[in-house]
């Protein structure tokens, strides 16, 4: 019998490299797509020579084609982060709107299983702690973010329309804060920034008053959540990430002990709609997939560290 096939839409960025390894390692033909505008092919170099890899340099905003027979059709092509979203307004509308709807129409045409990669930005600024995937959100459509949250959820009204209407078996991953290597260095993310300021002796960029929380999930640990929903029956959202929840002050302390780096920390100011707090209730995920984040912040950023190690030049 022929192995199952998958498409990866973004499959060169942080995320779906990590996909594109998981489903390698589960044998699956594996069609990684990306136009590599936040992409890198570095990411998936280690895969070039695994005959079930194909890379596909293709817009999925355009017409997709992939030949023969696919099985699931993983959806994490866009730009993710705020700086991302300033600089790239248009491909991060498109690509959650046209490229949901090229990507539904691929996996409907192929009879595959369709999986979006959603946020938990589609709660916005929430008003309810911590966030449960039947709250609806606080989102500012017309701020800067508003690009991609919006986008995001209209991917997931786009992704429900397909499949009560065209049966597709669909699932939809609200991902929270995820961190592990391979994010991009220079992407405005706090994890990033920081741990290259770290190695390189920079002071340590912390927006606003360091007040705000956030909660940061392993990639491995998302990847499980991920491939279980896949499994799964279910249609409607689930929240994946990590409850374990923090001040980003703490977090940029908790990379200084770690790297040893004598950096001081300065403020600088809060972007515009940056929420203010944010953690997964994964009581869904929990009790449907029997998932739950095993990795510990500390082992997720020395393995995350070791990897920044051999992108940054230290100073001197
Ligand atoms: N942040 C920070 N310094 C930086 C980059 C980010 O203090 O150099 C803050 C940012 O304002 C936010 C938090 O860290 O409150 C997480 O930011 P990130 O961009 O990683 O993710 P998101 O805002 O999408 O959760």
């Amino acid at each position: 019998m022929s192995r199952p096939r998958v498409l990866i839409t973004g499959g060169a960025g942080f995320l779906g490299s990590h996909l594109c390894e998981r489903f390698l390692a589960e044998d699956y033909e594996v069609f990684c797509m990306d136009n590599l505008i936040t992409g890198d092919l570095a990411n998936t170099e280690h895969l070039v020579g695994d005959p079930r890899f194909h890379f596909l340099h293709q817009d999925v905003t355009e017409y997709i084609h992939v030949p023969g027979k696919l099985d699931v059709v993983m959806h994490f092509a866009s730009p993710a982060s705020p700086i991302d979203y300033l600089e790239l307004p248009i491909q991060t509308l498109k690509v959650g709107s046209l490229g949901t709807h090229k990507a539904l129409g691929l996996a409907h045409a192929k009879g595959a299983r369709f999986l979006l990669a959603s946020t938990s930005e589609c709660y916005g600024d929430p008003l309810v702690h911590p966030q449960r995937e039947d709250y609806w959100g606080n989102v500012n459509p017309v701020g800067p973010r508003g690009v991609y949250d919006e986008a995001k959820r209209f991917a997931e009204a786009m992704t429900m329309g397909y499949h009560r209407y065209h049966n597709v078996e669909t699932r939809i991953v609200r991902i929270f804060n995820t961190y592990g290597p391979r994010m991009r260095m220079n992407d405005g993310r706090a994890l990033p920034a920081f741990m290259g300021q770290a190695l390189r002796g920079e002071p340590l960029t912390v927006f606003g008053d360091g007040s705000q929380t956030r909660s940061f999930c392993y990639v491995d640990d998302l990847v499980e959540g991920i491939w279980r929903l896949l499994q799964s029956d279910e249609a409607l959202p689930v929240n994946i990430g990590n409850p374990h929840e923090m001040t980003i002050l703490e977090f940029a302390q908790n990379v200084l002990e770690l790297t040893g780096s004598k950096s001081e920390i300065v403020f600088k100011d809060l972007p515009v709609d940056d929420p203010k707090i944010r953690q997964p209730d994964i009581g869904k995920a929990k009790a449907l997939l029997d998932w739950e984040p095993k990795i510990p912040l500390e082992t997720g950023l020395e393995r995350t560290l070791a990897y920044f190690r051999t992108k940054v030049q230290p100073e001197g």
